[in-house]
């Protein structure tokens, strides 16, 4: 009788359709992670599909040495070294609270799992400065190292990741329009040194419910243009295709929790006026 019962429940255990979670384990295990897709949608304008395996990664170039950029006169600044003023935390379920992303050393450091942070201010069209590091002590590969991103109006990203010395697809590497466009080319610094984001962005227009004009972006990597007035196509996400859903002309910017330790430092930011 117990063994009819154990065959029984390990029947209805290979009946159940695999969990996400153990989907996403599953493809990690086979590597997608680092090769990329052949199984996605293909990408409208482009030849590849989302995350394409056979699309070229970005050739390396090494960047000039750091250097400082301070902001100028007419910045808000985000984050000086010191407190996450400008700043709360949007955990799951939309719930808002303190911060909990740690402040050390004059950097903000994720603390994973916490939520995204998110400006207490909204911005459309813009000019963002921001530096990033991934901890010499950080541990993984392709997606699973150093990942977060930069989302602007909390949902067109530039990818953030460990691009120096660990492989992952061609549109999901640091720099890249996450599932996009990768990266012009790769000139990350390895872990344990600053990266530099300059990024103009653009965002969408719509009139009532229809798209006018996509989101642009123009963005500098360690003083390297890798995306030149690269369009969006909707809100980035995994193995899909985005899509727009209207939304204000303003909204905050976020940093992604994608569950990894990354750092981040001197973050200001300039509202661009029509010319
Ligand atoms: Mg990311």
């Amino acid at each position: 009788m117990r063994l009819c019962l154990a065959i029984f429940a390990a029947a209805a255990l290979l009946a159940q359709p695999p969990q996400p979670a153990a989907k996403k384990a599953a493809r990690e295990l086979a590597g997608d992670d680092i090769r990329g897709y052949s199984d996605t949608p293909q990408l409208p304008g482009q030849k590849w599909k989302v995350h394409d395996m056979e699309r070229p990664r970005p050739p390396k170039v090494a960047p000039g040495p750091y250097a400082a950029i301070t902001p100028p006169a007419d910045a808000i600044i985000l984050f000086d070294g010191k407190d996450l003023s400008q700043w709360e935390q949007f955990a799951r379920g939309g719930v808002v609270s303190g911060p909990k992303w740690k402040v050390e050393n004059g950097y903000i450091e994720i603390v994973p799992k916490t939520g995204r942070l998110r400006t207490k201010q909204s911005f459309g069209d813009c000019q963002l400065h921001i530096e990033w590091q991934v901890p010499l002590e950080a541990k993984g590969d392709g997606q699973s190292i150093g990942n977060s991103g930069v989302e602007f109006m909390g949902r067109y990203e530039i990818q953030v990741l460990e691009s120096a010395n660990h492989l992952t697809y061609a549109d999901g590497g640091a720099g890249a329009i996450y599932g996009v466009w990768p990266p012009l080319v790769n000139p990350a610094r390895p872990q344990g040194e600053w990266n530099v984001y300059d990024i103009f962005f653009e965002a969408p227009v719509f009139e009532g419910e229809k798209l006018v004009k996509p989101a642009y972006i123009t963005v500098l990597f360690n003083g390297v243009l890798v995306q030149h007035h690269k369009d969006f196509l909707g809100t980035t996400i995994w193995r899909r295709i985005g899509t727009y859903t209207p939304h204000p002309p303003e909204l905050p910017l976020t940093l992604q929790d994608h569950s990894q330790a990354v750092r981040f430092r001197n973050i200001w930011i300039r509202r661009l006026g029509g010319q």
